[in-house]
């Protein structure tokens, strides 16, 4: 992982947006819906920052509005029957990423090593860097992106503080089962380490897959914090509202971290979120219902343009194999794509160690990643553009 440029270098997600723009591509590249969220609650929203009643604008409290965190609570309840204490069970933080970034600060000791599967989201090699520990990592690999439990178990030792877990996956999709999240809990407790499960996809799954929270299985409670954020489940990425869930003691040590990041963020959004929380008014399931046609449409146009597509169980992601198409790297094909063929799309390289990046064999260097969470229109003209270009 270079460190230096970590520090420096945009992320691959604003790099490929800030391309696409200059170039006019349509950008298929970073995640983000083209719909807004809910009206009812930027209603919500709106009213708390303008009326002079509700959670105003000053500094709420830095664990979150205590409505936010009953409503988290109630959320867990109501969809996956978790018992939390909202007081010291739920955090808020500003957006999932500043989980994942208190998550790792607290847990992954300088000088230990945390293990992940590949490809992964971005920010956990940075955090990892930056909190100076050494990134080990498992591929998942095509076409089913399964984990290799056995081979995670091989890369865990008593060096390992932390395994970072992201059911459902990003960039893949795959939504990991009870019994696989089961045992990636139970090679934790061996190791002493905390698994720290990034689950923001946890509403958009599809068919058949369910969702499991590290929470709900056996012995998680002692080692494992959660993750989620309202941006992917009720599509507002813009919000940065989200929450780290877990045992008191291990959300506690998140917290201690988290004060010292944000400390706090916008009471209004927080108070919005909440009334989603409680009750999302059938929106997670038209949204699925959207994003499930939106993934059939790219699926096929991605076939037709001659690119080997694998079909996600879940999320708002597709990829593609180009190697049928290209001799070139898909980071290489990836820039072609924006200046020629006028689409923007994520080469799963960059979610890789250099390690991999360096190895020929890989097939994760031949993987784009494309973003399906547009307007149908949008992905239909960028589908034909890639027809004709490829
Ligand atoms: N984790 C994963 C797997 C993601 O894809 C994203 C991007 N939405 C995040 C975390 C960051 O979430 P947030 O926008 O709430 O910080
Ligand atoms: N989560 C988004 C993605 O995976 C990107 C978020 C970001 O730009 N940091 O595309």
């Amino acid at each position: 992982y270079d460190h230096a440029a970590a520090r420096v270098l945009p992320t691959v997600y604003e790099r490929t947006t800030a391309a696409s723009q200059a170039a006019g591509a349509i950008n298929l590249g970073q995640g983000f819906p083209d719909a807004e969220g809910p009206h009812w609650m930027r209603q919500t929203a709106a009213a708390a920052i303008t009326s002079e009643v509700g959670p105003t604008n000053q500094y709420p409290p830095g664990i979150g509005l205590p409505a936010f965190r009953e409503a988290v609570a109630e959320h867990q309840q109501m969809h996956y029957g978790l018992t939390l204490d909202p007081q010291q069970q739920v955090l808020f933080t500003t957006g999932a990423t500043e989980g994942i970034a208190a998550s790792i600060l607290a847990f992954a000791d300088p000088g230990s090593e945390v293990v992940t599967f590949e490809p992964w989201y971005d920010s956990y090699g940075a955090m990892v860097a930056l909190a100076g520990a050494a990134l080990h990592t498992v591929p998942l690999t095509a076409p089913n992106f399964r984990p290799d439990v056995a081979a995670l178990r091989a890369q865990v030792s008593d060096r390992t503080s932390m395994i970072l877990l992201n059911s459902p996956h990003n960039p893949t999709g795959t939504v990991f089962t009870a019994e696989e999240i089961t045992e990636i809990v139970e090679i934790a407790r061996e190791a002493g380490a905390v698994v720290m499960s990034d689950e923001v996809y946890e509403h958009l799954v599809f068919d058949e897959s369910v969702h499991t929270p590290v929470l709900s299985v056996p012995g998680a409670e002692e080692v494992a914090v959660a993750v989620s954020s309202v941006g992917k489940s009720f599509s507002m990425t813009g919000w940065k509202v989200g929450w780290v869930t877990g045992s008191a003691e291990l959300v506690n040590r998140v917290r201690g971290v988290k004060q010292f990041l944000s400390y706090t963020s916008a009471p209004a959004y927080q108070w919005a979120t909440a009334e989603g929380l409680r009750d999302d008014r059938g929106f997670f399931a038209a949204n699925q219902v959207q994003l499930e046609n939106s993934r059939e449409l790219v699926m096929a146009g991605l076939e037709a343009a001659g690119l080997r597509a694998y079909r996600p169980a879940a999320g708002y992601f597709v990829l593609a194999d180009v190697s049928a198409v290209t001799a070139k790297s898909a980071a290489d094909y990836a820039a072609e794509l924006i200046q020629h063929a006028g689409v923007g799309a994520i080469p799963v390289s960059t979610l890789t160690l250099p390690s991999t990046q360096r190895d020929a064999a890989s097939e994760l260097n031949h993987l784009l990643r494309f973003a399906f969470c547009k307007d149908e229109q949008v992905l239909e003209r960028a589908m034909s553009r890639l027809g004709q270009w490829i």
